[in-house]
């Protein structure tokens, strides 16, 4: 299980009389604020130490008292504005601590406010989200553009003006989820081999990211010149070079193929799925297989990882034991030689391509206890169309 955290951003747009509440109330709590902050510091100089969240709250309680005034803004705005002070006084007493470890660092007291633009509900019951409304505890119902449909439960709503004098709502949600579906798109498990780069539980294949054929002669023929001339000979100095040049050319432009083909896979799927792969182990003897596969797939689950979450798409390793001996259908374990391109089943009768049904097994391993999904299910809808990468043949097909 985790916790999906959603924020979402939209234009609002008050009423006049709104608009002059909301600039009465963040009026209040920017007072409200340097009076919380000359307090504390008035405490921090007695005392020598942090006036706590808990007195702030006492003391705000006081305060309604003797200003009434201060009772227009809601309880959870007070509470949202003691969070402000408190936090900044703990990033100085963080800093003190630095001083005086021997870090240069100006310890200055937390700045007073001249203004505020925004207010802020952090809890549920301070504010209702309706359709087209906003309704915010002692303003009132305020007009906003639900341009995208709020998933999960409401977390934290704040109203902010800019220096335009425009509006907006910035609400936060928290939504429990096994896989973090969040850009609404499918799932799929990913076998990374050599032949065929990636096949995706879905039937598409990933061609080609590897050093092609061409490419490998090429730099081993450069390989050869510098064996062949002699130790610190010019010669041979600029035979490396040129080996260096050849290697660097070619590490970019399967860099650059990488870095497109994580884009699109990130872009066209919420869920991606892996073999946490043993890569050498995987690839057993096979020196030559081995060096290539090794730094590229690194590389590629790397760069997946990291443009995974701007893309609203999670990223996953699984453990690789088995995912190519085991039917995706019935879970049956049997063996299979690396030179059999099919996976037929002996118990259930299942036959499928080898790489395709592993590619499913590593999926069904990511989701397995959700709800009994099953990776060939609806939970992966095939996006094969969706898939497709044009572009100079990288990807893709339906090979089903
Ligand atoms: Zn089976």
């Amino acid at each position: 299980m985790v916790i999906v955290k959603t924020t979402y951003k939209f234009r609002a747009y008050p009423s006049q009389v709104h608009k002059s509440m909301l600039n009465h109330q963040m009026h209040l709590s920017k007072q409200l604020y340097n009076l919380l902050l000359e307090k504390s510091q008035e405490h921090f100089k007695d005392y020598g130490k942090a006036f706590t969240k808990f007195d702030m709250n006492k003391w705000i309680t006081q305060l309604k008292r003797k200003s009434p005034e201060f009772k227009e803004l809601h309880s959870q705005v007070c509470q949202n504005v003691a969070d402000r002070v408190s936090n900044g006084y703990k990033q100085f007493f963080r800093r003190i601590k630095e001083r005086e470890t021997g870090k240069k660092v100006r310890a200055g007291f937390p700045r007073f406010k001249s203004f505020v633009s925004s207010l802020t509900f952090p809890q549920e019951g301070g504010f209702v989200i309706g359709k087209k409304k906003v309704r915010l505890s002692k303003i009132g119902n305020i007009n906003f553009v639900n341009h995208r449909d709020i998933e999960g439960i409401p977390k934290t709503c704040a109203i902010k003006k800019t220096k335009t004098d425009e509006w907006y709502l910035t609400i936060s949600t928290e939504k429990d989820d096994i896989v973090p579906f969040t850009n609404g798109k499918g799932a799929v498990g990913m076998d990374l081999g050599i032949k065929k780069y990636a096949v995706l539980s879905d039937g598409s294949v990933l061609h080609n990211t590897h050093m092609s054929v061409k490419e490998r002669s090429k730099l081993k023929r450069l390989q050869r010149v510098i064996s062949r001339r002699k130790k610190g000979s010019r010669k041979r100095r600029k035979a490396v070079i040129a080996f260096a040049r050849k290697y660097e050319h070619i590490s970019k432009i399967k860099d650059d193929r990488l870095h497109k083909l994580s884009h699109r896979l990130v872009n066209s799927y919420s869920f991606i799925a892996y073999e946490g792969l043993e890569i050498a182990n995987m690839m057993g003897n096979h020196r030559l297989a081995r060096n290539i596969g090794e730094e590229s797939w690194g590389k590629f689950t790397d760069y997946l990882r990291y443009k995974a979450e701007s893309a609203g798409c999670a990223v996953v390793s699984v453990d690789p034991r088995n995912t190519s001996k085991t039917c995706s259908d019935c879970g049956n374990i049997q063996y299979i030689s690396l030179s059999e391109r099919t996976f037929a089943c002996n118990k259930c009768g299942m036959s499928k391509d080898r790489d395709l049904n592993a590619s499913v097994n590593i999926l069904n391993r990511a989701t397995s206890g959700q709800g009994g999904s099953n990776a060939s299910g609806d939970n992966a809808r095939p996006l094969a169309r969706e898939a497709v990468v044009k572009e100079r043949g990288t990807i893709i097909g339906d090979s089903r």
